[in-house]
Parts: C-alpha cells; structure tokens; sequence
C-alpha cells in the first residue's frame, strides 16, 4: 500500500522529548523558545508563539482581532473547517470567496466584491503552500481597512515574490499536524506580523495572565489581565518540533524532488487527456507540500481514485466546499461559488512524502497514466 502522506522522522525526536521529561514537561519552556527563535531567525517573522495547533493559532487570531457578533470575515470556501470556526467561535459572519478559475486559491478580485462596511477581515489560505497574491491582498486591506490573516497551515518555506509566507499578513497561522511537511504530532504557530499585537497575544497564550513577562523577569507577580485560553503545547511536544525544524531543508529537499518528478513524468500523460497540472503563479516558490491533479470531470476523478486503490495507491480529494456544508446550509442559502465546486469535485492529490522510493513513484505514475487512458465517460467539462 502506498499512503497518501507519512510523517518524516529524523531520528532525534525521541532523544530531545527525552531531554525535556528531564528538565520540563509543561510549555513555554528551552525548547518552545528554541523554536520559535528558529523560525523567527529562519523567516524574519517578527514574533512566532508555538501552539497545539493551526486551529488554534486561528481561534487566537480572531481573539486579538477582536471578532464580534455581525463582523464579517471574507475566506475561501475550498479551506479546512478550522478557517472559518476560528471566526464564528467569536461572532462572526463568515462570507465565503471562490477560488480562480485556474487556482484552488482565493480569487483576490472576487475578495473586493465581498467588502461591506460590516467587514473586519480577509483570510488567505495558501493551498498546497502556493503563494495567494499578497500585494493584491495587502491593497485590499489598505484601502478599506482591513486586517489580514494568513491560514500558512500548508505554507511553511514557501515564498511569494522571495518573501516568506506567513511575513505578509497582521497575523499568520502555521499547522506542524502529522499530514504536514515539518510535524509534531498536532502542532502549530502564531505569527505576529504587527508589533501592537504582541503583548496581547502573549497573555491570550498564557491563559489571560501575564506570565510570559514574569518568567522573563518583567513582573514581580502574574495574574489575571485578559481573557485567554490553554493555548501553550507542553514542552514534549516543543522539543519533537525542534528535532523536525534541525531537518527542514533536508526534508524540503526531497519534497521538492518527489514533487519536481511527477510534473515532468505527468506531463505528457495528462495533456493528453485534458488533465492538468498543478499551475504555480510566477510569483510562488512553493513547498512542494502537495501535488495534485485536476480531472477533468467528476466521473473522471472518480474512476482513477478507485483504479489507484485497486492498485493498492492511496490518491484522495481535498475540501468539500464549506459553503455547500450542512453546518452553513442550516442558516444560509447555497450560493453559486463555481470554481471552488470544480477542486472539490475534481481535483485529487497524489502520495508525497519523504521516504516515498522512486520505483513506488514511478508505480503512481504509470497507474496514472494507465487509468487515464482506459477511462470512458462523460466528456470533459469545460
Ligand atoms: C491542516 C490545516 C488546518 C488545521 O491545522 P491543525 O494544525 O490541524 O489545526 C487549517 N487550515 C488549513 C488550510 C490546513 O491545511
């Protein structure tokens, strides 16, 4: 069997978790420090938190923003559930985007068409850790006064225009899940981009007190000053973190390898068959954090999805869309978001993951090929 995704271990995981049960086991300890300072030096971000999620990187996020009932938030609707629960947590109206007709990403001019004066802010999310465009998105925010939150979950060491990922928005939010190029477990991080921010966004952290200065000596005593919630990872989790960050340009690397040889040896396969390939903007340097597909009808995908599991190749769909969700269709009427209904029905995404072997990937690729060219049915959609 050939799995969608598997964790890379570097094999120093167990000797640095090892180190923290001797010296700390709760959070923000040497290892939350250490890597936090890591990306932070590695990125240029201007203040990294370590979090137990994405999911809660968001949900902070929206609490600094001060989300209330009736603000609108504008997001993609082809995104994680976790993008817009953060926002509805606190209030908020979320107002779905589509994708672009050639991108699974947020169409930046349907973004402007969504701004009312009840919006407060837009989140970006950079599919498969290509770059949305930030200048467009910045503009935005510029003119109506919006703020920006970068869902990164998938972007970590990706760039657009050669500037990190996660650098552009007032807040970013990074996932280190297992499914994750760079992984803990269930991991993730706050960005904080806007200096004004930073001293809330400590004490949210830190269960609404202000403990973060005690430690570092600020204070005399903490106590209660915020709301806040339990969003500090144990130092278990910090130091499994620090031994995956050590590796990343190695696990780049052969990401990028692995991702680089399906584009060439696809190629030819899928123009043949109205298949097409990833299409990564110029201005994106991706992460190579998912290669995937976009068939040309529904039937299309369903029929290689399961001659791939036949095959004993695990090849899946992404994000059902949000907007088409139970939950949203409960309160509101379905819209007509086209683009982001094509990925969900259409697009499908290829195992990638560091220990893949060259001939198991060659076996994908001819898999591919071969399906695809038995498949009849319904013609293309256009
Ligand atoms: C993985 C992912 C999340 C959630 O990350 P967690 O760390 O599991 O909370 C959120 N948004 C996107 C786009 C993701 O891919």
């Amino acid at each position: 069997m050939i799995v969608l995704s598997k964790p890379y271990l570097t094999g120093k995981e167990i000797e640095y978790i090892g180190e923290a049960l001797q010296k700390q086991t709760s959070g923000n300890g040497a290892f939350t420090k250490k890597c936090q300072s890591f990306l932070q030096e590695k990125y240029g971000f201007r203040k990294a938190l370590f979090t137990p999620s994405c999911t809660d990187a968001l949900e902070m996020a929206a609490i600094l923003l001060d989300i209330k009932d009736g603000d609108e938030v504008i997001i993609p609707s082809f995104t994680f559930v976790s993008t817009a629960n953060a926002f509805i947590l606190r209030g908020a109206k979320i107002v779905f985007a589509d994708s672009l007709p050639h991108h699974p990403n947020i169409d930046t001019a349907a973004i402007e068409q969504h701004i009312t004066p009840q919006t407060k802010a837009i989140v970006v999310v950079h599919y498969a850790g290509m770059a949305v465009d930030m200048d467009k998105v910045m503009a935005l925010a510029d003119k109506y006064k919006l703020f920006v939150v970068e869902d990164a979950a998938q972007a970590i060491d990706a760039y657009y225009k050669n500037k990190p990922l996660g650098s552009f928005g007032h807040f970013s939010c990074f996932s280190f899940h297992e499914t994750k190029n760079i992984v803990s477990g269930e991991g993730g991080l706050l960005v904080i981009n806007d200096e004004k921010f930073s001293g809330r966004a400590e004490i949210i952290w830190e269960k609404g007190t202000n403990r973060a200065a005690f430690i570092r000596g600020e204070v005399d005593k903490y106590g209660w000053v915020d709301i806040g919630s339990s969003f500090l990872p144990s130092e278990l989790t910090a130091a499994f973190l620090y031994a995956q960050l050590e590796k990343i340009d190695y696990i780049q690397q052969r990401r990028k390898e692995i991702w680089d040889y399906y584009y060439e040896k696809l190629s030819t396969a899928v123009s043949l068959y109205d298949v097409l390939l990833p299409a990564v903007p110029e201005y994106a340097t991706h992460n190579a954090h998912i290669f995937y597909l976009i068939c040309n009808s529904p039937e299309q995908r369903e029929y290689l999805t399961r001659t791939l599991k036949k095959a004993g190749i695990q090849a899946f769909f992404h994000y059902p869309p949000l907007h088409f969700s139970k939950f949203h269709l409960q309160t509101h009427k379905p819209e007509v978001l086209p683009h982001a209904v094509k990925y969900s029905e259409q697009l499908i995404r290829l195992p990638l993951y560091v220990g893949l072997e060259r001939d198991e990937q060659n076996f994908v690729i001819s898999e591919v090929a071969s399906a695809l060219s038995e498949y009849i049915g319904p013609p293309a959609r256009k």
